[in-house]
């Protein structure tokens, strides 16, 4: 008999877009024609910079011929993609990582999710709240996360709230916790923490013997100088924190599917009889156990994105978002909500009207303005009374949604 893992049937089914989409479909049934604008997506709808795509036809066409045929890559990623993050997303800003330290992945939902795997089962977990689901999820699947409790949150999770009222800078956990997820520029919140804030987390992990685990997904849309685009710009961050990259947000891949993941050398862990391990030793020999490397063609579309028509192209998408959230930014205080976010991510954050809460709110937002959102709740028990508004649509669609708004 083929006994499940009993962890999976603990968690609460995902119902967030499941029920976005239905109550959507209800709105429409009962509109036929109304001219229903979406914002709440967490993809991106620009096609792939022109450098990827043809740096893709080439690598395929490199597929045709013995002479020039890739068959199984190294499962770290090639060199070529390898050496290009280390010069330009670190080297190029003054941060000192090996390419030996960088392991290329399908994306930074994978990494995220997979990391606990060199963990262990009874390390405590702290995370931000609201957060990705994907920390909680995955840590519920192995076991660490305790029993979910009636309102959704776990027993075993520290939730470190986010909110209005500390400006979303989560406070340090007051129990003793072992692994803390930090995602900034943050989604679903698109808040951010500066210099200065992150640096009380680094010395806090330093102290306390805690890994942080650093999602820089959005770090291509920081636009404020104070903020830092990966945690290694933090002196001392190489000896307790492991950083995710995604080609996903920042150059469009979220179906053509790249990332990477920092593991610095000197970042250990602790072993049961008190030893020192290297996590980068850890996380390669898992990587090699369980993945056979990102696909040729599409490492190749990755390390395009760094020549210089590449880097334009790049810009000129995070450019596009960043006009799209500045306008719901706009429009959205115009019409007198109280927002956060937005300023150096694809996302904002937006409070419900006093009494409101998460649902009510986009309820309110699909029936009067056919505007679909994300229901903060939907992120965490912290996310009840905000909406998220995603900047990742169309210009046209982004101002006639505030518009309607305004109106
Ligand atoms: C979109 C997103 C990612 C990227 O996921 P990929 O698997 O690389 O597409 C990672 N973390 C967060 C918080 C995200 O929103």
């Amino acid at each position: 008999m083929a006994q499940i893992n009993e962890n999976f049937i603990k968690i609460p089914a995902t119902y967030l877009f499941s029920e976005i989409a239905k109550r959507v479909a209800q709105h429409k049934e009962e509109n036929p024609t109304a001219p229903i604008i979406r914002m709440g997506i967490g993809d991106v709808s620009l096609p792939l910079p022109d450098a990827s795509v043809d740096a893709m036809i080439k690598a395929a066409d490199e597929q045709r011929s013995a002479a020039t045929f890739r068959g199984y890559g190294p499962e770290q990623g090639y060199a070529f993609l390898r050496e290009a993050i280390v010069i330009n997303d670190f080297t190029n800003n003054g941060i000192d990582i090996a390419e030996d330290e960088i392991f290329v992945s399908d994306g930074a939902k994978s990494d995220t999710g997979n990391i606990g795997d060199i963990f262990d089962v009874n390390n405590r977990v702290a995370i931000t709240d609201p957060s990705y689901p994907v920390y909680v999820d995955t840590n519920a699947m192995a076991g660490r996360a305790g029993e979910p409790t009636a309102t959704g949150e776990w027993t075993n999770l520290v939730y470190l709230q986010c909110n209005a009222e500390n400006n979303f800078v989560p406070a340090l956990p007051t129990e003793k916790v072992d692994l803390v997820y930090l995602c900034y520029p943050n989604n679903p919140t698109g808040t951010t923490l500066t210099k200065e804030q992150l640096t009380v987390w680094v010395e806090y992990a330093k102290a306390n013997n805690v890994i942080i685990l650093f999602d820089a997904a959005y770090e291509a849309f920081i636009t404020e100088k104070d903020v830092p685009h990966s945690i290694y710009e933090i002196e001392g961050a190489k000896d307790v924190a492991i950083e995710f990259r995604s080609f996903s947000k920042t150059a469009g891949f979220t179906g053509t599917r790249c990332g990477y993941t920092v593991v610095p050398k000197q970042l250990m862990g602790t072993a049961a009889n008190g030893e020192k391990v290297s996590l980068n030793k850890l996380w390669n020999r898992r990587q090699c156990t369980k993945f056979n490397g990102t696909s040729y063609v599409v490492q190749r579309a990755a390390e395009a994105t760094y020549t210089p028509e590449g880097k334009e192209q790049v810009k000129s998408l995070i450019d596009f978002y960043t006009e799209n959230a500045r306008i719901i930014r706009e429009g959205l205080t115009k019409a007198g909500y109280t927002i956060f976010g937005g300023v150096n991510a694809p996302y904002v954050w937006a409070k419900a009207p006093v009494g409101m809460g998460s649902w009510e709110y986009f309820d309110y937002l699909l029936k009067e303005k056919n505007i679909v959102t994300t229901p903060g709740a939907g992120f965490g028990a912290s996310g009840e009374g905000y909406v998220r508004f995603s900047a990742f649509g169309s210009k046209e669609n982004t101002i006639e949604a505030m518009k309607r708004l305004e109106r």
